[in-house]
């Protein structure tokens, strides 16, 4: 209506005039206003609709204002808005058990947190207590949230301006095949080459000084490549070797959106600590947290945790994950989402790189999708440098913009990563947006 659109018109100038954004220059910012949302459906500052490809920032799982988690976070908020942490509190009760629940015997017990950083945080303090060591290893290429350790633990350029030299982490190499390198042409050698690597680094640090390897199930923002097979089951044997944790990030990854519920499970491999934000609430409230395994916990049966936070297990958000998780399970969202991978998604990102010169891979499972662009299909010289944007990926975005889809891209990729029940025909809707995008990809791709 006009005074939807006058009322975010108000909210732009303000935002300009007062809002301080995320990662960004801000003289350099022209943010969209989003004035409602339903489903995988929001409305731009001009009324316009778009269909959202990208679940904002990968969280909105089941989509916008799913009426069951509304309806909880209302009765939440009439029955008791908030507890402190040290009292029992029933929706964070249900929470813990539910969560507890998704995961194998063994992973018992919940610490909640406000959101994935923090969680990254915890999950490494407990694993340093656990094991009395200090170093942390952590994959480049990943992204593990914008704390001060969260952020040095992370392998993308947005650490570089945020080094901290005493956070005592350690980087090493990916699995990556499309990009191995280990030189690699096979999974199976990449599978081996990277974890002679990741062992290799860790004799050379010195095991006995490493408390953690953390890694991200499937590499989410740093691009969705799956890890090939035998590398988790490669990553959990030496970790078990050294006596060190398995720190598994499903911040992203988790939640049903690689079609399981954590990506861990398709590995078939068991975690020391299990670290989730994001979907566990579809956003709607802010909520994260660790899932800790047995023998790390009892550490803590008699020895003080030494941390906490206002807001552990909030019951609004609590009462929302408790909403969450069983409108995913009543609606098999997570079925769902691995039918949407091999039937709709799959084939559609793979007729697109059959006919576009511009994509070098596709891949991904579930509502977890990466086009990746690259100028020669050869050299796979990305579209955009690594770290960096381009004329050519940015006219890219802006044409999906155009075409009335929101798509979240990072460096030479555009990611599929709808909601998990995304209706079919406006899935499909979008697709064709992108395919059709892609036009203007193939264009700077040398012939
Ligand atoms: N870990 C992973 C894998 C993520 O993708 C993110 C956020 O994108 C985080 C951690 C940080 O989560 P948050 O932004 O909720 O702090």
């Amino acid at each position: 209506t006009a005074d939807e659109i006058e009322a975010g018109r108000r909210a732009y100038d303000l935002d300009r005039a007062h809002v301080f954004h995320s990662w960004s220059a801000q003289d350099t910012l022209t943010p969209m206003t989003i004035l409602k949302a339903a489903g995988s459906e929001v409305w731009d500052g001009e009324g316009r609709r778009l269909i959202d490809l990208s679940s904002q920032l990968v969280n909105t799982n089941i989509g916008h204002q799913h009426p069951r988690v509304v309806a909880a976070i209302h009765a939440q908020a009439g029955k008791l808005c908030t507890v402190a942490p040290q009292y029992v509190n029933e929706a964070r009760s249900e929470a813990a058990r539910l969560i507890t629940e998704l995961v194998p015997d063994g992973l018992d017990h919940v610490f909640f947190t406000n959101a994935g950083a923090d969680a990254v945080e915890h999950a490494i303090r407990m694993a340093r207590l656990h094991t009395g060591r200090r170093k942390v290893f952590a994959a480049y290429r990943s992204y593990h949230g914008g704390t001060d350790l969260a952020i040095n633990v992370t392998g993308d350029p947005r650490r570089f301006p945020n080094d901290n030299g005493d956070a005592g982490v350690v980087h090493f190499l990916p699995a990556y095949l499309y990009r191995s390198y280990f030189g690699a042409t096979t999974e199976a050698e990449e599978t081996e080459r990277a974890l002679k690597h990741l062992e290799d680094m860790i004799v050379l640090e010195g095991p006995s000084n490493v408390a953690a390897v953390i890694l991200e199930t499937v590499p989410g923002t740093a691009g969705i490549f799956g890890p090939p097979a035998g590398y988790l089951e490669g990553v959990r044997e030496i970790t078990r070797k050294y006596g060190i944790m398995y720190i598994a990030d499903e911040v992203m990854a988790g939640f049903g959106r690689t079609g399981e519920w954590f990506a861990f499970q398709r590995w078939g491999v068991v975690p020391d600590l299990v670290t989730f934000a994001k979907g566990v609430t579809s956003g709607y409230v802010p909520l994260g947290g660790v899932i800790i395994s047995d023998p790390v916990f009892d550490t803590f049966r008699q020895r003080a945790y030494p941390g906490g936070l206002t807001y552990s297990g909030h019951p609004l958000a609590c009462a929302a994950a408790v909403a969450t998780i069983g409108a995913m399970r009543d609606e098999r969202m997570v079925e769902n989402a691995k039918r949407l991978g091999e039937d709709v998604i799959g084939p559609a990102l793979e007729a697109m790189k059959a006919k576009h010169p511009s994509v070098g891979d596709v891949r991904g499972s579930g509502v977890f999708w990466a086009i990746e662009l690259v100028k020669d299909r050869q050299t796979r010289e990305p579209l955009a440098a690594y770290g960096g944007s381009s004329p050519e990926m940015n006219a890219v975005i802006a044409e999906i913009k155009a075409g009335g889809v929101l798509p979240f891209a990072n460096f030479n990729r555009v990611h599929v990563v709808p909601a998990l029940n995304i209706p079919d025909d406006q899935l499909r809707e979008a697709l064709a947006v992108v395919d059709h995008a892609l036009d203007v990809a193939d264009a700077a791709v040398a012939r």
